[in-house]
């Protein structure tokens, strides 16, 4: 804005200008008597996303401002719509009471919603919805809230880890160093969460002061890269929420290293909470898994699914409350249906203890705590319990005392508001009881005036009327005017009548007009005493929804494991899996259970520790290892799997190599993507991994690719990790050949006629062929194309044939490819020979010599 023009504006765009200075990244909600208004450039960006019009306002001498604004009761509902869409939502509030301040009204920022802020906003009921920050230093340290939940943890990892952990949770916003604002991961992290909103912070954000306030633990003295990523979100939100600073919890540090390590491209990959395709969470393994009746058993339930064991007394734990759950259909049924019940009290007791909860949603955790003894009742006639439910049990409060107190005092059916009364209980508070009274029977209470007026004063005609200008009046005609007696006071004097007040009635009106509005504020006041007290409980609403959540997810597990037809895998401590007719989870549930083949694998040290599945495309190598490292993930949850039977052992990470249908939208070529995700796997893969590798190299040239294969697979034989390779490249099966741990399996295909039929088993020894014409055809390709691509295959299998030279690969520098080279000698020999010449015996020396040669 230009000085001149500044000089002439309105006081009330002057305070305008200076609010929206302090926050110009936010859109200001500006508050205007029952109105939130949005000026300028806020006004024209945010009207027509929300299908606002825009108007004008005079905002001085020859300044105009483009205009919108919201009713201030539907505002949460336009702040839902821009956060969603990435913007910042800054509330200014009259902090004054316009009725009572002189001059202009005082307007202050009171919050700032951002999408990793927005507790009293809607959000998805199966989801956390996590603000995160990031600190990178020697290591990785990690911050996450979780606000609704009450949840906020930090943790510590290695720089290389350090995007699939803080990719995983799927933060909607995240906290980094604003020098980091260039770097190249930041797009990495804008591919993979598109709708990520990233904040960027100055270094003081990223100091110990708040957060150690906060925690007074010395022996937290050790994570100051994760310490310091807590600080920013505590930084964070007080400049943005500073109500809720004071009520947050200290973080809790959390141990990655407990959990079975899996990178966020095999969350993507596997599909484990939502799909490729369009991101939700039909087909997912959570899909398959979530039978789940209260939001927070959901939201367990997913993160169990990322986050699976890798103590084996833990899994067992999970698998021994399942398995009991499993036996017991009836004991089941009657937990879902007291669980059904439950509200999210999750989210209800933080919004308490954030003293954010109102007045309905403390009704709906009232009639929660009604349930809970129900819970216990069911268990009480059972008395051999799984220590996991043991436990369970004993972490449910009892609550008996506060759900008294909460039927007392609220009422059946509050509001959502807390100014409008009809909150509170009659007979809490005598002065509210009072109120009411005055309120209820304020026309009793006139006409008792009345009575006692006429009386005393003999005017048999003298009535209480009412009108805006003078309140409550006593009417007396122009006849009986010498009988009023020396209190009362003259009004009014119209034609025929005469009005007037008296002390005793004007104090009575004084009471009937302020009763509604003492009772609300009084209600309000009463409210907040009883949020404070139901905070109190904080701590133990907290244990009991997460017993709640727990339970719910057990017997999810149970129901699917019964429904599912699962086994429960059996968890040894030596390494290594066998898996006896494995199904995968999602597509058996998508196809039928019956139109399923079922196929094992065995992994063993030493004997069979990298598999090379060879087949045709749509074979099903990518199902079979899929389907493998599903049941790892699920084991490892405490789940039953797919399986006839099944022994596995602890696995400490799960990678995958697969598919490539995302990536060309994260701006990275195919084959870059791939290498990379190669690269991490083998810098960071242990003898306690899976890997699972699905057609590497695919993305370059035929030799470049093979090559890459094989050194990749040779690598991680030698790292002696378990792995499971699918691949076209045939002569990959040469590694079975080499090395004793490495074994060929193969999806069977039977042909017939022209064409050929899946079988979709797995069986050992490669494959033979690659049948990709004929699974061209299958899929539709036209059969004179198909006939051509078979001309072509056999005229450049003859041309092989004749020059062997073409078909050599690769420099003689790539060691591990030795195999190829080895191989030309021996064809260039039989090709060399002539057959008419030889003698039958010569023919055998010959067959001698070159099998000394292989
Ligand atoms: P590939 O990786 O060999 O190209 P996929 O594993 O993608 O093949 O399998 C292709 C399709 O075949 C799957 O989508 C599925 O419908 C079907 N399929 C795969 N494995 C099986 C199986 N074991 N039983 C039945 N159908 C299967």
């Amino acid at each position: 804005m230009r000085g001149s023009v500044k000089a002439e504006i309105t006081p009330m765009f002057k305070q305008y200008f200076e609010v929206k200075h302090q926050y110009p990244d936010a859109v200001l909600f500006f508050r205007l008597g029952d109105f939130y208004e949005m000026f300028f450039e806020d006004a024209e960006t945010v009207a027509p996303l929300l299908g606002l019009v825009l108007t004008k306002r005079e905002a001085g001498k020859g300044l105009t401002a483009p205009m919108c604004g919201v009713p201030v009761e539907k505002a949460l509902f336009y702040i839902q719509k821009l956060v969603d869409l990435g913007f910042k939502v800054a509330i200014c509030e009259q902090v004054e009471d316009p009725a009572t301040s002189k001059g202009l009204v005082k307007r202050e920022v009171v919050k700032i919603y951002t999408p990793g802020l927005m507790v009293d906003l809607e959000l998805p009921e199966k989801s956390k919805t996590y603000l995160a920050s990031l600190y990178l230093d020697k290591k990785a340290g990690l911050a996450f809230l979780e606000l609704s939940c009450g949840e906020f943890i930090f943790t510590e990892v290695n720089r290389e880890t350090f995007l699939s952990e803080l990719l995983k949770r799927e933060p909607r916003e995240i906290l980094c160093l604003e020098e980091f604002a260039e770097s190249e991961w930041i797009s990495l992290i804008k591919g993979s969460l598109p709708k990520v909103h990233l904040s960027f912070l100055d270094k003081r954000a990223f100091g110990l002061t708040q957060v150690e306030d906060l925690l007074k633990l010395p022996y937290y003295e050790r994570y100051q890269e994760g310490l310091k990523a807590a600080n920013a979100i505590l930084v964070y939100l007080q400049n943005y929420q500073p109500h809720l600073l004071d009520k947050i919890e200290a973080p809790v540090f959390y141990y990655p290293e407990e959990f079975l390590f899996l990178d966020e491209a095999t969350k993507r990959n596997l599909e484990l909470v939502k799909n490729l395709w369009d991101g939700s969470e039909k087909y997912s393994l959570f899909w398959v898994l979530d039978a789940t009746v209260t939001p927070m058993g959901a939201r367990l339930l997913k993160e169990w699914i990322i986050y699976p064991l890798r103590d084996i007394n833990q899994i067992k734990l999970r698998q021994e409350a399942v398995s009991f759950l499993v036996e017991k259909p009836d004991l089941r049924d009657a937990l879902r249906e007291v669980l059904k019940k439950l509200p999210d009290l999750e989210r209800l007791s933080t919004k308490c203890s954030l003293r954010l909860i109102n007045p309905k949603e403390m009704a709906l955790l009232r009639d929660s705590l009604k349930y809970l003894p129900e819970i216990k009742e069911i268990f009480s006639e059972i008395d051999q319990l799984p220590r996991l439910l043991r436990d369970i049990l004993s972490q449910l409060g009892e609550f008996t005392g506060l759900y008294q107190r909460l039927c007392e005092v609220l009422v059946e059916n509050p509001p959502y508001t807390l100014k409008d009364g009809g909150i509170i209980k009659r007979g809490i508070d005598p002065t509210l009881d009072e109120l009411r009274d005055l309120k209820d029977h304020a026309v009793d209470y006139l006409s008792a005036i009345e009575r006692k007026e006429r009386e005393k004063t003999g005017i048999p005609n003298l009535r209480i009327g009412y009108n805006r200008v003078f309140g409550y009046y006593f009417e007396v005609s122009k006849g009986n005017v010498r009988l009023v007696p020396p209190y009362f006071e003259r009004k009014q004097t119209l034609t025929n009548v005469e009005r007037f007040v008296t002390p005793e009635l004007k104090e009575l009106e004084q009471k009937i007009i302020t009763a509604e509005e003492k009772i609300k504020n009084l209600e309000y006041e009463l409210f907040l005493g009883l949020r404070e007290e139901v905070a109190q409980y904080k701590e133990d609403l907290k244990r009991t929804s997460l017993g709640l959540a727990t339970l719910d997810v057990l017997v999810s597990l149970a129901k699917v494991a019964v429904e599912n037809d699962y086994v429960c895998p059996e968890i040894t401590e030596e390494e290594g899996l066998y898996i006896e007719e494995g199904r995968h989870p999602v597509i058996e549930k998508i196809q039928g259970k019956e139109r399923f083949i079922p196929n094992s694998v065995e992994l063993k040290k030493d004997e069979a520790v990298l598999l090379v599945i060879t087949g045709p495309n749509m074979g099903g190598k990518s199902t079979y290892l899929r389907q493998t490292a599903l049941i790892v993930i699920m084991a490892q949850m405490g789940s039953f799997v797919p399986a006839k039977y099944a022994r596995l052992g602890v696995f400490d990470k799960v990678f995958t190599r697969i598919g490539a249908g995302d990536e060309l939208a994260r701006g990275k070529s195919t084959f870059m993507v791939e290498m990379s995700e190669c690269a991490y796997i083998l810098k960071n893969a242990t003898s306690k991994s899976l890997v699972v590798l699905d057609e590497v190299g695919r993305g370059t040239s035929t030799y470049d690719g093979m090559s890459i294969a094989w050194a990749i697979a040779e690598n991680l034989y030698e790292k002696k990790v378990f792995t499971l390779l699918a691949t076209h490249y045939f002569e990959l099966t040469e590694l079975g050949k080499i090395y004793t741990g490495i074994k060929n399996y193969h999806v069977a295909v039977k042909e017939w006629q022209d064409d050929i039929i899946f079988m979709y088993k797995v069986l050992p020894g490669a494959a033979n062929k690659s049948h990709g014409i004929e699974v061209a055809k299958l899929a539709g390709i036209p059969q004179e194309v198909v006939d051509r691509a078979k001309e072509i295959l056999y005229k450049l299998e003859r041309k092989n044939l004749k020059e062997p030279s073409e078909t050599k690969i690769a420099s003689k520098r790539v060691t591990q490819l030795s195999i190829f080279d080895r191989e030309h000698p021996v064809l260039q020999k039989i090709r060399n020979l002539n057959i008419e010449e030889i003698t039958p015996v010569e023919a055998l020396n010959f067959l001698w010599e070159i099998k000394k040669e292989l």
